[in-house]
């Protein structure tokens, strides 16, 4: 800042933490996004662990954010896979399945608008081939 004053870093508050599945999730809310902290356990399997809580074919939620550690693949019913390992960012549309490979717990740090996600960022609708 050019005035030279002291500008305290604004609080974003105490985040809330959720646990399902077997996910863990740290969640800050800034405005209208959520900044996210989710740890994937080695084994994790979105259609084995979280389908029968969520209780849809496929993932339904878009995921942009930031792969810190490990190696997620994401499988798209057109067989498209998609392997990221951290570090990276990522770009996940709706309508897929997803597993962390290896030994190692994945990280990923996620921005989320709820279900406007998609919308708020500017993604295009769904996974296909431009
Ligand atoms: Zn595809």
């Amino acid at each position: 800042m050019s005035d030279g004053d002291e500008h305290p870093i604004p609080a974003i508050g105490t985040p809330v933490h959720r646990s399902v599945g077997g996910v863990d999730e740290e969640i800050h809310t800034v405005g209208d996004a959520h900044i996210k902290r989710i740890v994937y356990p080695p084994g994790y399997r979105w259609s084995t662990h979280l389908k029968p809580v969520v209780g849809t074919e496929l993932c339904m939620h878009d995921h942009v954010g930031y792969l810190l550690e490990g190696h997620l693949r994401i499988e798209y019913p057109d067989g498209c896979v998609i392997d990221v390992e951290a570090p990276h960012a990522v770009e996940i549309h709706a309508g897929h399945d997803a597993a962390v490979i290896g030994d190692a717990t994945a990280v990923l740090i996620q921005f989320d608008f709820d279900g406007e996600t998609a919308a708020r960022i500017g993604l295009s609708d769904g996974h296909g081939h431009r």
